[in-house]
C-alpha cells in the first residue's frame, strides 16, 4: 500500500463490498469480517462431474443421478462457493443492481480458487457464458465476462468472448421445471468460428449454476465445433434446484 493509498483510506475509510460497513482492509480484503466469514466454500460430498452438493454425508463425492443417466458434454464443473450466505447477497448486487465493482473482489476469489483446479495443460481458452444482446442491453454488461476477465488475467490465459454466441433469446431458466430448462436452452448457442476453439481446452466461466443445463449446452456446441475438452468454473453452485437465479 502506498502512502497515497493510506491517505485515501483516511479520507474515505474503506467499506465492505457487500454490506458497506467500514472495514480493516488488511484483515479481510474488500469485505468486513462478517461478510468474509459468510462465504461458504463448496465442500464434499459433491457430484464429481457437476459439483451438485449432496445433502447426505453418508457417502463421499460420487456421480449424481443426473450425471449418471446423461453425462454432461463438459468434463467437470468447478464451483468456488455454495450458493448461500454472502455470495448470494454479492451476486444479487453484482447482477441486478449494477454494482460492477464487485467483479474485482468476486473475480479475484474465483481466480484464486481456479489456481487449484485441474484442467489439463496447454491451449487454454477462457470463455464467459454469453448473454443474448437483448439481455445485454437491459443489464448493460455480462457479469460472466467481467468475472472471466479477472480469471483470464490471473491465470495468464487467453480470453475469448466473441466466438461463443447466443443463437436465440431464451426465457430465464428460473421458474422452469427440470425438463423445461433443458429444452429452453437446446440450440441456444452457436460457435461463430470453429477454428478458434479447435483442439482447445475451454474454461467456461459464469456466476451461478443450478442444474448446469446452460453450461452443458455451451459445452455441447463447443465439443461439436472441435474443442478438445470443456471445463466450467462458476462462482456459486446452487444445490436447491428451485433457487432463483
Ligand atoms: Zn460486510
Ligand atoms: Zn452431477
Amino acid at each position: 500500500m502506498t502512502i497515497l493509498d493510506k491517505l485515501i483510506d483516511i479520507i474515505y475509510p474503506p467499506r465492505c463490498h457487500v454490506c458497506h460497513g467500514f472495514i480493516d482492509r488488511a484483515e479481510t480484503g474488500p469485505f468486513c469480517k462478517d461478510c468474509y466469514a459468510g462465504f461458504a466454500k463448496l465442500s464434499s460430498p459433491i457430484c464429481t462431474v457437476c459439483s451438485t452438493p449432496f445433502a447426505s454425508e453418508a457417502q463421499g463425492d460420487h456421480l449424481c443421478e443426473d450425471c449418471l443417466r446423461d453425462r454432461p458434454a463438459y468434463r467437470s464443473a468447478f464451483a468456488a462457493f455454495h450458493y448461500r450466505g454472502t455470495v448470494v447477497k454479492a451476486i444479487h448486487q453484482f447482477k441486478y443492481r449494477a454494482k460492477t465493482y464487485l467483479s474485482e473482489s468476486l473475480g479475484r476469489l474465483m481466480a484464486e480458487y481456479a489456481e487449484g483446479i485441474s484442467i489439463g495443460s496447454g491451449n487454454l481458452l477462457i470463455m464467459p457464458v454469453p448473454l443474448h444482446p437483448k439481455r445485454l442491453r437491459e443489464r448493460g454488461y455480462n457479469q460472466g465476462l467481467l468475472l472471466a476477465r479477472r480469471v483470464a488475467s490471473h491465470l495468464k490465459a487467453e480470453l475469448d468472448f466473441l466466438t461463443l454466441r447466443r443463437a436465440r433469446y431464451t426465457a430465464p431458466q428460473a421458474g422452469l421445471k427440470k425438463d423445461e430448462r433443458k429444452r429452453n436452452v437446446r440450440g441456444a448457442f452457436k460457435v461463430k468460428d470453429p477454428s478458434v476453439v479447435e483442439d482447445k481446452t475451454i474454461l467456461l466461466v459464469d456466476d451461478v449454476s443450478t442444474t448446469g443445463n446452460t453450461l452443458n449446452e455451451c459445452a455441447r456446441v463447443l465439443m461439436r465445433s472441435g474443442s478438445r475438452e470443456v471445463f466450467c468454473l462458476i462462482l456459486a453452485k446452487a444445490g436447491d434446484r428451485s433457487v432463483f437465479i
